[in-house]
């Protein structure tokens, strides 16, 4: 099984018979190794050993108690939902409730969710689903008519951090669990360390107080977990997860220090643990101690949304991203026959549509392939058809981000099509 992330192959895995007995029990064949061990083992031993890795960094953080309301963000992904699957194993009595926010990005949030749909069914955990487009009016694909057009992780960040605290208080949540990992705390860690964020380092803690009283705290289970060995439990135990990518996922700063640490694993396979030790043992007590970072935790109330805020205009930064959609009078990409005829009547000749058949190599090619290709109609508007809607959809992103005035087509009969002097056969 191969395993994409933002269009990067990162991990692969073939389950094998060894000749020889697991490590551990020496009863079973092994079957896969441990890779941070360098050790082969078999099914069970690598189950007891990834979930008792979890339940030590549990207990030695004292990130759990008996009476606690616990909520975990599934993503579809296979960090959270493993983190939701070991919790259920280690802790079945334990209140769990499974959160999914369905972003409204078009083509993938539905997928996740009814990938997540399942799995919660799967474990009897119930689920709670918060509909942005439904409750707020508005989906994460809207800040492609924003400058945040090539950044939008940055913007659906803040609107979910200010999700996990709303629906916290609404759930009575005590504390939220997160499937960060041990990659990503080491390498946003590094990332944080290059661009001088002291106090970003601190906050990578094991778990994270909150700061006003019935607000939820936030833990990490994972954090002594390596991401290569939760995909290794994922396939071992045939989870499903989705191997579909959210169309906006970048390559931040972040993601290319994660390739260089597992680079640098191939020489020393403690690496990021020696890292980890020196952050968390070394770095942050000295980061927390010093004056200033005492000083920068004057929070306040936003006056918009009453979540907290350290914005110096008392306005959250959420509550300014979804102001700019307000701003927005049209936010269409996807447009049906009849609006696409409304909408070419008054256009004269300046527009073009595009047939994608054959075309859609272009989607996994470099932006600058994409702009060459469509530079002659910068001008003009383009409405692409494709056969298949999502490949027409997700053009019309790619070119929005770029500033090309596209928008996909959803169904055009293919008389008219013919029919359409402002076609290009290209
Ligand atoms: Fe949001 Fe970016 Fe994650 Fe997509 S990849 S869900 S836009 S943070």
């Amino acid at each position: 099984m191969k395993y994409y992330k933002a269009e990067e192959e990162i991990f692969e895995l073939e389950l094998k018979e060894y000749p020889f007995f697991c490590k551990f029990c020496k009863k079973e064949k092994a079957i896969i190794e441990i890779p941070s061990q360098k050790v082969k083992v078999c099914k069970n031993c690598y189950n007891t050993f990834f979930e008792n890795r979890i339940k030590k960094t549990i207990e030695k953080y004292k990130m759990l108690k008996p009476q606690d309301k616990v909520g975990v963000f599934l993503s579809g992904g296979k960090d959270s939902s493993t983190l939701l699957i070991v919790l259920k194993k280690l802790y079945p009595d334990i209140n769990l409730q499974a959160i999914f926010l369905n972003l409204g990005i078009r083509y993938y949030s539905e997928k996740v969710e009814n990938l997540v749909k399942n799995l919660c069914q799967n474990l009897n955990v119930p689920l709670y689903i918060y509909n942005l487009p439904q409750k707020e009016g508005y989906r994460i694909d809207d800040f492609v008519f924003t400058h945040f057009k090539n950044k939008i992780c940055s913007a659906c960040g803040a609107i979910k951090r200010y999700l996990f605290s709303k629906i916290a208080k609404e759930l009575k949540l005590t504390v939220i669990a997160t499937g960060h990992h041990l990659d990503d705390i080491v390498s946003t860690m590094l990332t944080l360390f290059f661009q001088g964020d002291f106090s970003g380092i601190a906050k990578l803690e094991p778990v994270l107080q909150p700061f006003f009283p019935n607000q939820a705290k936030k833990i990490k289970p994972l954090y002594t977990t390596p991401e290569k060995e939760i995909f290794y439990y994922i396939v071992l135990n045939e989870i499903p997860v989705g191997n579909f990518t959210c169309p906006h996922a970048e390559i931040t700063p972040s993601k290319k220090i994660k390739k260089i640490l597992t680079d640098l694993e191939k020489e020393n396979r403690q690496i990021k643990y020696q890292l980890l030790s020196v952050f968390t043992k070394k770095l942050i007590p000295l980061i927390k101690s010093h004056p200033a970072y005492k000083e920068e935790k004057s929070l306040n109330i936003c006056i918009k949304c009453g979540e907290i805020t350290s914005a110096s205009d008392n306005i959250c930064s959420r509550c300014k991203k979804v102001e700019l959609l307000n701003k927005i009078e049209d936010k269409a990409l996807e447009l049906n026959y009849e609006e696409f005829e409304d909408f070419v009547k008054n256009l004269d000749s300046n527009w073009v549509l595009i047939d994608l058949k054959e075309k859609e190599h272009l989607l996994n090619e470099s932006s600058k392939k994409l702009i060459k290709f469509f530079k002659p109609y910068r001008n003009k508007y383009i409405f692409l058809v494709s056969s298949d809607p999502e490949i027409g959809y997700l053009f019309a992103l790619k070119l929005r981000k770029k500033r090309f005035k596209a928008y996909s087509i959803i169904k055009i009969p293919e008389k008219e099509y013919l029919e359409f002097h402002n076609r290009e056969d290209l």
